[in-house]
C-alpha cells in the first residue's frame, strides 16, 4: 500500500482506531490532521507522531458542532492544499447500558449528535472539496453493532445503522465525481472506548475473545490496515461497501 503525496484527516485522532490509523498513514507516506475533543490527547498525539518523524498537525474540534467542522476543514485545506483521504471515524458509546426503554433521552441525543451527526457533518464539508480537487476517499467508522442488534446499546446500535446509510448515500451521490465513500465495521477492538485497553480488563477480554472465531480481540491496528486500504489507490473500484474487520464475528 502507499499513501505518498496524500493528504488525510482523522477525526477522533488522538487515541485508540484514530490514532493508530494516522500513525499507518503516515508511515506509508500520508500528511496527516489529528481532529480531537480532547486537547491534551490530542497534543499528546501530534507530538508522539512529530516524535516519529511524520508530518502532522493537530485540530481541536468537537465533531458535532458544525462551526468546529467548517474549521477543521478549512484548516487541511489551507495547510495541505487538499484533502486526498477522510477517515470520520470520531464516536462514542453512552455511558448507559441498559434497555432501551431505561435509556435516557439525553443519552441517546448525544449519541446520535456524534455519532450521526458528526458524521454527516464531516461528509458535508469534506465531499464539496474534494469534488473540486477532482476525487478522494472517504471511510466511515460505523460497527458490527451496524449488522444487527447489541442487546443493551439501542443508541449506539442506532447510531451505527445510520453511519452505513450515509455511506451509502454519499457514495452514490459522489460516485461519478470520483469521491469514494466507505465503512468499516469492527468488531470488538482493545481499544479504551471499548473498556478492554487496560490489564484490568484481562478477564472480560478472555471472555470476549471466547465469541470471536478468529480466538482473539482485535487491535486498532487491524482495523487500521484496513482503512488504509480502502484509502489507497489499490481500492480504485471500490465504494459504498461495509467492510467488517472483527475476526469473522459477523460470519457467524
Ligand atoms: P477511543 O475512545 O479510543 O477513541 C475515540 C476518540 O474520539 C477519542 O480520542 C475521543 O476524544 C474522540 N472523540 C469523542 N467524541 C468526540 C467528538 N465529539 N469530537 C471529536 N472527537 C471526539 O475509541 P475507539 O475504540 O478508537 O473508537 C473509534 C471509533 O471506532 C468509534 O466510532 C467507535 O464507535 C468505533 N468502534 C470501536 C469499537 C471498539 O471495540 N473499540 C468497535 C466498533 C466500532
Amino acid at each position: 500500500m502507499d499513501l505518498s503525496g496524500k493528504a488525510a484527516i482523522v477525526t477522533g485522532g488522538a487515541d485508540g482506531i484514530g490514532l493508530a490509523s494516522a500513525e499507518r498513514m503516515a508511515q506509508l507516506g500520508a500528511r496527516v490532521m489529528l481532529v480531537d475533543i480532547d486537547a491534551d490527547k490530542l497534543d499528546a498525539a501530534v507530538s508522539r507522531m512529530k516524535a516519529l518523524g511524520h508530518e502532522v498537525v493537530g485540530q481541536h474540534a468537537d465533531v458535532s458542532d458544525e462551526g468546529d467542522v467548517r474549521a477543521y476543514v478549512e484548516a487541511a485545506k489551507s495547510h495541505f492544499g487538499r484533502i486526498d483521504g477522510f477517515f470520520n471515524n470520531a464516536g462514542i458509546i453512552p455511558r448507559y447500558y441498559g434497555v432501551l426503554w431505561d435509556c435516557p433521552a439525553d443519552d441517546f441525543d448525544r449519541t446520535i449528535a456524534v455519532n450521526v451527526r458528526g458524521v454527516f457533518l464531516g461528509l458535508k464539508y469534506v465531499i464539496p472539496v474534494m469534488i473540486a480537487q477532482g476525487g478522494g476517499a472517504i471511510v466511515n467508522t460505523a460497527s458490527m453493532g451496524a449488522a444487527g442488534g447489541i442487546p443493551g446499546s439501542s443508541p449506539y446500535v442506532a447510531s451505527k445503522h445510520a453511519v452505513v446509510g450515509l455511506t451509502k448515500n454519499a457514495a452514490l451521490e459522489a460516485a461519478t465525481a470520483k469521491v469514494r465513500v466507505n465503512a468499516v465495521l469492527p468488531g470488538n477492538i482493545v481499544t479504551r472506548m471499548s473498556g478492554l485497553g487496560t490489564p484490568g480488563e484481562k478477564a472480560n477480554q478472555e471472555r470476549l475473545a471466547a465469541m470471536v472465531p478468529a480466538g482473539h480481540m482485535g487491535m486498532p491496528s487491524d482495523i487500521a490496515e484496513a482503512v488504509c486500504f480502502l484509502m489507497s489507490d489499490a481500492a480504485t473500484y471500490i465504494t459504498g461497501i461495509e467492510l467488517p474487520v472483527d475476526g469473522g464475528i459477523l460470519a457467524a
